[in-house]
């Protein structure tokens, strides 16, 4: 919001006019006539005002005089509706925060309002008094306190490099292995900036590594007050947290992709954690990348931002290249004995593999047993197997509804689409002939821990999936039985690959991952090699050697001979130029428009209609592709389709969009999101899957 929107001459109280924001898809504000109470310092503060039959919690933009003379399109005064009260239990939201949810806004293709009131957590939201949170102080937990750790060589130079960087803006990429020491790193950094009087905002992308992070944050900084934001924390304690964020109480916020919108008046540092993992993108409603918006907050704030990885996104290691950001290394594990663990790719081919495990796997995962150390079978599929099928006609188990298979999960006797999750019982017999010799095709974890089991009939064997863990606690509670060292075998999803510790964890099997290489998604093989990477650095970190065995049918491939040789910077030149020479991000800046219905004919003719609204010799350097169905063109009963926009530059595109999208938007029965024949349609800047 700007000051200068507002002319203290020309308000005349006790009357005057609010420009207020609201959570809705229409105008960018609402006028409103301002309760007697009203003044220009009010900008920023919450307000509840009455809207369409009910009543909203809206965000004064601006503190106007009565008859808005400025401004010829805003509404007459005689006009308008009387906001009820301005809330004044919190400091008014300050203006660098509301111009990131408008950038926010403007960059993702949001309405300004949706942005700027969807940032505020719904406790603060409601119009309601009883229903909106009490506020009280955030609790500190104190307990244990960690000392600090003398720094090893590699990570002492990473941090005063970083130490000489805090006054103003810089972008730093921390490249270190995994067990490098890069928590260690930013614990030094949090106390440097905590020493002069500023808030740090850490980023992380998995809610399941938040407890662990805040519990190595408070044990190191006891008396500091820090909060966590997050979608599993309580709608009170996130407007608790939230307010105490704005207020300055709390000092260090530690939160997953929604927390880049926390309002921090003294901030002075921003960690982003495993920077390249894909879930700092929000995939619905405003569809933002929290890593990028937190470049953008440090550049608006003018404060140092380090974005830390053993995988660096291509993105990043690109902004490497041209010297946008600053790369800093740790490439030795921190740890005095733990080395990096020895790799060997097991080619397949001429194997006879037994429920998919060679012999060779077995013997390693029977001496990681006899030797009394932890092992981990990886293979990134979950259920039993991913397909049934009838040996005598061909029947498969489609989902009715999706695209898709539908998985096998043996232990409750299901099949269940991972999509839309339509689940029933395994028939007995084949619906189409009536055979009874139906055949799971194919594996997950669920039939690698039945193998296993068979294999080795006296170990203690674990599966880690989203079917065991779905909440924080069931997670918490499996990794406490890991650490407790309860578990000989692991057999895991990549949902065990981020970011723990399991000291006694030596060998690493990894299955079934040759299909990441050839997949059509071409961001595919950087996920998996950042997963294998992850995977792999799971094994031996305490000082025993890890070992890892990867079974694949293409050992020759150059991510696995890459990931044979820890080469990140190896993998991410390779991929930055294939990229390069086709042309996609970040030599290209994409845009995408989604849409579904009932039939596929209604959605492609809508997108060949949208597609067609804007003389495209007024955008020269932006190239609208086709409308084409998506790779997976049934989603839950509804045919889905999309339409590509490319550009090599990033302005150009928002360019274009700003001049298309309201274009859409203006066609009969058509909204933001909607549109006629039941089409729902959306736009995401910077897709991650295309
Ligand atoms: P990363 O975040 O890079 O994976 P961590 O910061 O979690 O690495 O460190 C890996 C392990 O090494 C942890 O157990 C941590 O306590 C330990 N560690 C980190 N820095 C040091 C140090 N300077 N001295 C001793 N141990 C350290
Ligand atoms: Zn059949
Ligand atoms: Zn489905």
């Amino acid at each position: 919001m700007n000051k200068s929107v507002v002319n203290q001459d020309v308000l005349t109280p006790p009357y005057g006019r609010l420009r207020v924001a609201i959570d809705a898809p229409l105008a960018a504000s609402f006028d409103y006539l301002a309760p007697p109470d009203a003044t220009p310092a009010d900008i920023g503060l919450r307000v509840v005002v009455p809207f369409g039959t009910g009543r909203r919690v809206g965000l004064i933009l601006a503190v106007l005089s009565l008859d808005a003379d400025l401004d010829p399109d805003a509404p007459l005064a005689a006009q308008l509706k009387v906001a009820e009260t301005i809330l004044r239990d919190l400091p008014p939201l300050p203006t660098d925060w509301v111009n990131l949810c408008l950038f926010a806004a403007s960059y993702y293709q949001a309405a300004p309002g949706e942005a700027l009131l969807q940032a505020i957590p719904t406790g603060l939201r409601k119009p309601d008094p009883t229903k909106r949170r009490a506020l009280k102080h955030p609790e500190t937990i104190v307990g244990r306190v960690d000392a600090r750790p003398v720094l090893t060589v590699g990570q002492a130079a990473v941090v005063d490099q970083l130490s000489a960087r805090l006054e103003g803006y810089s972008a730093n990429l921390l490249f270190g292995v995994t067990g490098s020491g890069k928590t260690e790193v930013y614990l030094r950094l949090i106390e440097v900036a905590l020493a002069r009087d500023q808030q740090v905002l850490l980023l992380v992308p998995e809610i399941n590594l938040t407890p662990l992070l805040e519990a190595r944050v408070t044990r190191r900084f006891p008396d500091v007050p820090v909060v966590s934001l997050h979608s599993e924390v309580t709608e009170a304690a996130r407007a608790r947290h939230f307010a105490a964020a704005l207020n300055g109480e709390a000092r260090i916020v530690i939160g997953t992709r929604l927390a880049v919108f926390t309002p921090m008046p003294e901030l002075g540092l921003i960690i982003v954690d495993e920077e390249h993992d894909p879930a700092y993108k929000q995939l619905e409603g405003m569809r933002y990348h929290a890593r990028d918006l937190a470049v953008w907050r440090a550049r608006q704030r003018g404060v140092p931002i380090v974005l830390g990885s053993a995988t660096p996104s291509p993105e990043s290691w690109a902004n490497v290249q041209s010297g946008r950001y600053q790369r800093l290394d740790l490439p030795e594990r921190a740890y005095a004995d733990a080395v990096l663990p020895e790799i060997t790719l097991l080619d397949t081919r001429r194997l006879t593999l037994d429920e998919g495990l060679s012999a060779t796997l077995l013997e390693e995962l029977a001496q990681g047993l006899a030797a009394g150390e932890q092992s981990l079978l990886f293979i990134n599929r979950r259920g039993y197997a991913p397909v049934l099928t009838c040996t005598a006609c061909g029947w498969i188990s489609n989902c009715r509804r999706c695209a898709a298979h539908r998985v096998v999960h043996r232990l409750d006797r299901t099949l269940r689409c991972h999509h839309c999750g339509d689940t029933s019982p395994i028939p007995r017999q084949c619906p189409d002939c009536g055979n009874a010799d139906l055949r799971p095709v194919g594996r997950g974890t669920q039939r690698v821990e039945e193998a296993l089991q068979t294999h080795f009939p006296q170990a203690r064997i674990l599966r880690v999936d989203r079917d065991v863990a779905t909440t924080r606690k069931q997670w918490e509670a499996l990794e406490a039985q890991i650490s407790s060292q309860n578990v000989d075998i692991l057999v895991g999803t990549q949902m065990l690959a981020k970011g723990h510790d399991f000291p006694a964890l030596t060998r690493v099997g990894v299955v079934g991952a040759d299909a990441g290489l050839f997949a059509a998604d071409w961001r595919a093989p950087e996920r998996l090699f950042a997963q294998l990477m992850q995977v792999a650095g799971r094994a031996g970190r305490a000082d025993r050697p890890g070992r890892v065995i990867v079974q694949t049918e293409h050992p020759e491939h150059p991510l696995y001979q890459c990931l044979l040789r820890h080469d990140v910077p190896g993998f991410l030149t390779l991929e930055l130029s294939e990229r390069q020479r086709a042309g996609f991000p970040p030599y290209a800046a994409q845009a995408i428009v989604r849409a579904e219905a009932k039939q596929l004919e209604t959605v492609l003719a809508f997108l060949q209609r949208i597609r067609s609204l804007i003389p495209i010799d007024q955008h020269p350097e932006v190239f609208i592709y086709d409308p084409v169905p998506m790779r997976m063109v049934r989603l839950a009963g509804r045919e889905r389709a999309q339409l590509l926009v490319e550009s090599p530059s990033r302005l150009a595109l928002q360019a274009f969009l700003n001049d298309w999208l309201p274009r859409i938007s203006q066609g009969k029965g058509t909204t933001r999101g909607h549109a006629p024949g039941g089409v729902r349609w959306g736009v995401e800047v910077d897709p991650l899957e295309c």
